[in-house]
């Protein structure tokens, strides 16, 4: 699985607003949608939810017979790698198990990377100052 699938700028607009731990239902992405000032229709945004979800980076839950749409761990991670490549340094990939959006393992990694989309944050989803000391210093000690 590719960190960089190829989506339209639409379609990267849908899996942004899709971020909501409680689901958000299609009416809310269109609200959603519309502050970003580009030419859509209300109609366009059922078809993008079906292409984000064949390439798993968001899926649906019915509740009482209302679907409710969210972003997978893989839709986290190809949207905050997206994020991230903005950046001047945007740093190594994330590893596996990783997408920035929790914590990845049940302790701080060995080599603090600075995820961009929560300053202070490491891609493993702890807190800088939760890393080892060494493990804080390595970033800088590679030039
Ligand atoms: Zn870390």
């Amino acid at each position: 699985m590719t960190l960089t699938p190829s989506l339209s700028d639409f379609d990267w607009i849908v899996l942004q607003e899709t971020h909501a731990v409680e689901g958000v239902t299609p009416d809310e992405v269109w609200s959603r949608v519309q502050y970003h000032n580009v030419p859509a229709f209300r109609s366009m945004i059922e078809p993008a939810l079906r292409r984000l979800s064949s390439l798993n980076l968001v899926r649906s839950l019915e509740l009482e017979g209302h679907p409710l749409w969210m972003r997978t761990p893989q839709g986290h991670l190809i949207f905050n790698w997206r994020t991230q490549l903005t950046w001047p340094d945007p740093g190594p990939e994330p590893r596996p198990g990783e997408t920035g959006n929790n914590r990845a393992s049940a302790a701080p990694c060995d080599q603090y990377r600075p995820f961009h989309g929560q300053p202070g944050y490491c891609w493993c989803g702890w807190y800088r100052d939760e890393h080892s000391a060494q493990a804080q210093q390595s970033k800088e000690a590679t030039p």
